[in-house]
């Protein structure tokens, strides 16, 4: 469903992604991993278009996001990190502008209902979203990404912030949606969530791909336990020595 090949992106001479070559198959919960910093945002934007890659080819279903990003962005829903709402509609109101920005009327309105029953957001359907929780926001941006029945969802970091029992519901959707043949690419950098829901995991490193695989063939290769391990011996988090030693200087 995407393929990426020898992918790279310069901010302004700076590196933030190289020589990435990753395959997400269809109905996949693909997770990418990885600390602040290493690129997980910036593939994710590549991949719907949203930044043009210094080198190297994305297919979205065939589709170059960087040729046609409309064809990508019909197909994908994506969640970013930090989602822009307009904090004076009401979550139903912002639902029926996002169906009419996407050319979606009445036979979308079911699918929403539907959406709103599962996330449970009921009691606040009809509040400014500026005056709604984090979570209940988090909730809001996803139900208004799956509106047109995309694909693909490309989710950055939606979990944090989300009370345990939405943390259920969205994974249990992730895992209905991927069995119906829906892709889920996830970005995280809290390794329980990856572990616990993702068929394969990328483990990224200050723009490099390190490691590629089942939470299972990973144990294999590195010969550890848990994601927790692999994940830090992967990415050698850096001598905090240093850091710790500045701070107690500082302070
Ligand atoms: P992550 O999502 O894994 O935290 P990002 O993709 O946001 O990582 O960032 C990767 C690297 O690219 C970081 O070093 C970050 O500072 C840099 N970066 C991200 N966005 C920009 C930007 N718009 N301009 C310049 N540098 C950026
Ligand atoms: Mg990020």
């Amino acid at each position: 469903m995407i393929t990426i090949q020898d992918l790279w992106k310069d901010y302004n001479g700076k590196t933030a992604l190289r020589n990435v070559d990753l395959e997400i198959k269809e109905g996949e919960i693909f997770g990418l991993l990885g600390p602040n910093g290493s690129g997980k945002s910036t593939l994710m934007k590549t991949i719907i278009g949203m930044i043009r890659p210094t080198k190297g080819n994305v297919r979205v279903n065939g589709v170059d996001p960087s040729e046609n990003d409309i064809e990508v962005k019909k197909m994908v829903g994506f969640v970013p990190e930090s989602p822009q709402l307009y904090e004076s509609l009401s979550p139903k109101e912002f639902f029926e502008f996002i169906g009419s920005v996407r050319g979606i009327h009445a036979n979308s309105l079911e699918r929403v209902e539907k959406l709103i029953d599962a996330f449970e957001i009921w009691d606040d359907v009809n509040s400014d979203i500026g005056s709604l929780s984090f979570g209940m926001r988090q909730k809001v941006s996803i139900i208004a990404t799956l509106i047109h029945n995309p694909k693909v969802l490309i989710l950055d970091e939606c979990m944090n912030g989300l009370d345990p029992k939405s943390v259920r519901v969205l994974k249990e959707f992730l895992n209905s949606f991927s069995k119906k043949g829906g892709t889920v690419v996830y970005s995280t950098h809290v390794l329980e969530v990856a572990e616990k829901m993702c068929d394969r995991v990328a483990i990224l490193r200050k723009g490099n791909v390190e490691a590629v695989g089942s939470v299972e063939e990973l144990r294999d290769i590195l010969k550890s336990q848990s994601l927790e391990d692999i994940f830090f011996k992967v990415t050698e988090e850096e001598d905090f020595e240093p850091i710790i030693r500045a701070l107690e200087e500082t302070l």
